[in-house]
């Protein structure tokens, strides 16, 4: 049995970045560039204003004061968008919005504030602009120079930057499509709840949960259905999503006797790499492939399918997308409530989160942690990580989280 960090880094290793794309910007989000973008421009383009007000010399208004203002006569005026037409001379000045381009000659420009706003002439009533406001060309992302590189997670800030720079269409690594097959004759999708009320059947929440997860994780999810505990239903059904990047099953993966899942992969000359981690919750879990497609076996108990997702299916969704650190972000955190372990496995225990005064935040159990309850995982922030060797968790205890 292995360690649940040791199986995650080699499921990390197993897994390669899908090929590059080049998408529209407009389609980019939660993807990985796949190259380091280079701006064909200096940001900004031109040194422009930080103010609405007037462009003009420093030497010019260094001295102005409200008893002593200094007069300068306009001579144009230029709004975002638009071009300068006259350079800056002794005793001359610009009228000039923010973001415009600041005219040649001029080298600060004195906030609308401290005139009197004239349009023929302007008074200038206070020094404290001399010399500032000006943002010089540049000043954000060099001209040729790497604006974001290889490796970049794509979000809103990164699409504001590459739309800056001009950049339409963006190269990535393809969206991974990830098949989940969930298997059980004892399940059935949500809109059969008339036989969950009639105790004839459970609903399938991992099918539900599951297609969520691979979303937030970045994929795009392709439902293989509810599959029954039967080894030809099962092995058609994983051979159809080994068209996927990625293949999930859920459920029967343990020792019952409906351990079908692993019988498949052998019927279809599948690798099985490992079987079972040392953690709680979770412990059957199996990771191999299928027709050259990584294939992870998730158990079927949603607590430990939703844990087990997050620690080895996310990463390595995040690997096929090229993110360059997949393994899970662990945070320090210290224990606000103790748990006493029953047995020497590491512990992912449902957590909610709190800000201290001082440190890192403070981790208090989200409710009760038996693997059949999901609202204790519904309100955690964080898998709080107890690792095998920790015994008992105190109160007061600096452990590490997984953010979720
Ligand atoms: P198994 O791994 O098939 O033994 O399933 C373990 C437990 O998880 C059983 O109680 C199943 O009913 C339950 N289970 C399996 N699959 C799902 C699913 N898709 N949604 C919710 N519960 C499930
Ligand atoms: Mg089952």
């Amino acid at each position: 049995m292995l360690e649940p960090f040791d199986a995650a880094a080699t499921i990390v290793a197993a897994i390669h970045a899908l090929p590059a794309v080049d998408v529209p910007l407009t389609g980019c989000d939660g993807l990985v560039l796949a190259r380091d973008v280079i701006s064909p421009v200096a940001l900004p383009l031109w040194a422009n204003s930080a103010m609405d007000g007037y462009a003009c010399r420093t030497d010019d208004v260094a001295r102005a004061s409200a008893d002593a203002p200094v007069t300068l006569r306009v001579v144009d005026d230029v709004r975002a968008g638009a071009f300068p037409q006259r350079p800056i001379g002794p005793g001359l000045a610009t009228r000039i919005a923010t973001g415009a381009p600041v005219p040649d000659g001029a080298d600060c420009v004195v906030r609308v504030e401290d005139t009197d706003g004239g349009t023929e002439v302007v008074r200038i009533r206070d020094a404290r602009d001399a010399g500032r406001n000006v943002r010089p060309r540049g000043e954000d992302v060099g001209q040729n120079t790497v604006a974001l590189a290889q490796g970049t997670l794509l979000g809103p800030a990164q699409i504001s930057l590459l739309a800056s720079v001009g950049a339409a269409w963006v190269p990535v690594h393809r969206k991974p499509r990830v098949g989940i097959v969930t298997t059980g004759d004892e399940l059935v999708p949500v809109e059969r709840f008339n036989e969950v009320l009639a105790g004839e059947r459970i609903v399938s929440s991992n099918s539900y949960g599951l297609a969520a997860q691979v979303r937030s994780a970045g994929g795009e999810p392709v439902d293989f259905g509810i599959v029954p505990d039967d080894e030809r239903a099962v092995r058609e059904a994983i051979e159809r999503a080994s068209a996927c990047d990625l293949i999930i099953t859920s459920a029967g993966v343990s020792v019952g006797e409906a351990d079908y899942i692993r019988r498949a992969v052998e019927t279809l000359r599948g690798k099985l790499e490992f079987w079972r981690v040392r953690m709680r919750p979770g412990a059957p879990l199996a990771f191999g492939s299928v027709r050259g497609k990584p294939w992870i076996g998730l158990p079927g108990n949603p607590v430990s399918s939703f844990v087990t997702f997050e620690l080895f299916a996310r990463p390595a969704i995040r690997a096929l997308l090229g993110a360059p650190h997949a393994a899970p972000r662990r945070v320090q955190v210290v224990a606000a409530d103790a748990y006493a372990v029953s047995v020497p496995l590491t512990h992912f225990l449902r957590v909610t989160l709190e800000a201290a005064a001082h440190g890192p935040p403070r981790a208090r159990l989200a409710g009760p942690q038996a693997s059949n309850i999901m609202s204790s995982l519904a309100r955690a922030d964080a898998l709080l990580i107890v690792p095998a060797d920790h015994g008992d968790m105190r109160e007061g205890d600096v452990l590490d989280a997984i953010l979720i």
